[in-house]
């Protein structure tokens, strides 16, 4: 095909929370910057989330090309117990084979594949197939960071984090306590560690780093990662910052039932509770979070999924599980349900997360910290409870908390210990209705007015630098087939 549109190609691995900002990015490119985008996600379960969300009419992906490739069999590769990180990593890296044929077979040929963290395995594709190659990372920069950092260490200085567990410090970074650490680089004999850590060292070998981030939500890390004295000297590659990209409201939802009942709500009174796509507590943990709201006496709407005891990200790839029928479900204390009708909404499995956030009546948001729940509170203008489970959430709630000044945050870590409902109510009492509250919400405020100046200007500017590079390849592409009498 004769054109000078660059095509992208984006892979998207499992699960909503990498499914929702790589349909973002692709938006982005197709609608801002004039490329023709193809999506591949995985046919996950047909009933899931997900494929509900790409198929519905009039649905965000509807403009891109979306291709679904077959979710391979990985029940002999791993083992059923192992931790949701490792089966993404195992089924996209089983996907590449059907991923190489589908692109191969193009007619109109790509110019750029973009993957995400899980998808890393996939970049050789790009020198094979005569493409530009760009990670997106759908977290932050700090998290970023700390995945290029790690495998450069030397034996002593990861002995120093991993066995004494003293701070990593990155140059030009804030140091990253280890109990904030990522999940996977916490014991060396973890196959999580084992598949993980080594991936930082692929990161250099693509053409750029696309991060979903903004100055002045990490200007420290950011700065430090531009700066080839620096971090930028291990990234090797530019880094482009393009956040947020967050799911915009979709404003045709509006007779929701959960908007329904916010609408009948006061402004600022309820507080949204979710631990995002896949996370679950404790059983412990969910009645003394039950007792701590009810306590508060605060309005809420919580989506709650039934417990797990030991792996916090379980429910990730199958996030339609858990449905609530009349009354109270039996893993919350007896009679909450009817006891908090007249403030509380229960709502099972899904919600509509960035309708939710944006709503009025919305005062805080207790969250477990994954970054696309972060950007969509930031760009309400919504302070948060800090609840963090896994992967890259520790660190992102020390941001929000230590470094941002936008979120609470228990004294203790779920690890240490279960967070007492007392605690919980205070926590919650002083987000929604004290000082401290009003403080925090002042300052998400300033911090939602900087995402929407970068929007038009930095993350813009990122994307224009790329799509340029695109072009200019495409070109190159097109001489060179010209060449050859193609
Ligand atoms: N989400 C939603 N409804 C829900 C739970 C989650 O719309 O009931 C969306 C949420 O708005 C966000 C994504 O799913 O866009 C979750 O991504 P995040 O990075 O916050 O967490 P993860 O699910 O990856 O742990």
């Amino acid at each position: 095909m004769k054109t000078t549109k660059p095509h992208a190609v984006l892979l998207a691995s499992p699960g909503m929370g990498h499914v929702i900002p790589a349909i973002e990015l692709g938006k982005r490119l197709a609608g801002s910057h004039g490329f023709h985008v193809t999506l591949f996600v995985l046919e996950a379960d047909a009933a899931s989330v997900q494929s509900q969300f790409l198929n519905s009419p009039g649905s965000d992906a509807t403009f891109l090309d979306v291709i679904s490739l077959p979710t391979p069999d990985i029940s002999g590769l791993v083992d059923p117990s192992a931790v949701f990180g490792i089966k993404i990593l195992v089924m996209v890296r089983e996907t590449i084979p059907t991923l190489r044929s589908r692109i191969a077979e193009m007619e109109y040929k790509p110019t750029a594949l973009i993957v995400d963290f899980f998808g890393l395995d996939a970049l050789p594709l790009g020198g094979e197939l005569n493409m530009l190659t760009y990670i997106f990372i759908a977290s932050n920069a700090r998290f970023l960071s700390v995945a290029l950092y790690f495998p450069t260490l030397d034996k002593d200085k990861e002995e120093e984090h991993t066995i004494n567990k003293q701070p990593m410090v990155m140059p030009g970074c804030e140091p990253v306590r280890f109990e904030d650490t990522l999940e996977g680089f916490l014991d060396p004999n973890d196959q999580l560690y084992r598949e993980f850590v080594p991936l930082g060292l692929v990161f250099p070998t693509a053409d750029g780093i696309i991060v979903n981030t903004w100055d002045d939500m990490e200007p420290k890390t950011l700065k430090s990662l531009q700066d080839p004295k620096l971090m930028g000297r291990i990234a090797r590659v530019p880094v482009y910052p393009i956040g947020p990209l967050s799911r915009p409201v979709d404003t045709s939802k509006t007779n929701h039932p959960i908007l329904d009942w916010l609408n009948k709500q006061p402004d600022k009174s309820v507080l949204y509770i979710s631990f995002g796509s896949g996370g679950s507590l404790s059983a412990k943990e969910l009645t003394e979070l039950a007792w701590g709201l009810e306590m508060s006496q605060q309005r809420f709407v919580w989506v709650v999924r039934p417990p797990v005891d030991g792996i916090a990200g379980t429910a990730y790839l199958s996030v339609n599980s858990g449905e609530i029928k009349d009354g109270t479900p039996d893993y919350l204390p007896e009679g909450f349900v009817s006891r908090t009708h007249e403030r509380g909404l229960v709502i099972s499995s899904w919600a509509p997360q960035a309708e939710i956030l944006a709503h009025q009546a919305i005062g805080g948001f207790i969250t477990h910290c994954g970054w696309n729940s972060i950007l969509e509170s930031v760009v309400s203008g919504v302070p948060m409870i800090a609840w963090p489970l896994f992967a890259e959430q520790k660190m992102n709630a020390t941001l929000l908390n230590e470094e941002l000044g936008i979120a609470l945050r228990s004294k203790i870590l779920p690890s240490e210990g279960v967070i007492a409902r007392e605690e919980i109510e205070a926590l919650v009492r002083k987000i929604m209705v004290e000082e401290e509250g009003c403080e925090m919400r002042k300052k998400v405020k300033k911090l939602k007015d900087t995402a929407v100046e970068s929007l038009s200007c930095d993350g813009g500017e990122s994307l224009s630098r790329i799509t340029e590079e695109c072009k200019q390849y495409r070109l190159e592409q097109q001489v060179s087939c010209m060449a050859r009498g193609a």
